[in-house]
C-alpha cells in the first residue's frame, strides 16, 4: 500500500465520514450499516473470511465490502 492510499484508507476510517455517509443515506441498508460499524476498528478494510487486506480500490467502489475480491468471487458455505 502507497503512502497516498494509506492516507485515503485513513481518511475512509474517519468517524466523521462514518456520519457523513449514514446522514446522505438515510435508508441505509443494514449491511452497510454493519460495514460503517467497522469503521474506525481494525477490522475495517480487512476481509472477514481470510483476514487480508481490502484493496482500497475495492473499498472506494463498496465501502461496505466485508471480503476481498477473491473471498468475494468464492460460492458462500465453500
Ligand atoms: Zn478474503
Amino acid at each position: 500500500m502507497t503512502p497516498q492510499e494509506r492516507a485515503e484508507l485513513k481518511a475512509l476510517n474517519d468517524k466523521g465520514v462514518n456520519e457523513h455517509v449514514l446522514r446522505q443515506n438515510r435508508n441505509t441498508p443494514e449491511r452497510l450499516q454493519s460495514a460503517l460499524r467497522r469503521i474506525g476498528t481494525d477490522a475495517f478494510g480487512t476481509c472477514v473470511r481470510c483476514s487480508s487486506q481490502i484493496p482500497l480500490g475495492r473499498l472506494r467502489r463498496v465501502p461496505e465490502a466485508l471480503v476481498c475480491v477473491s473471498c468475494g468471487e468464492k460460492p458462500r458455505g465453500g
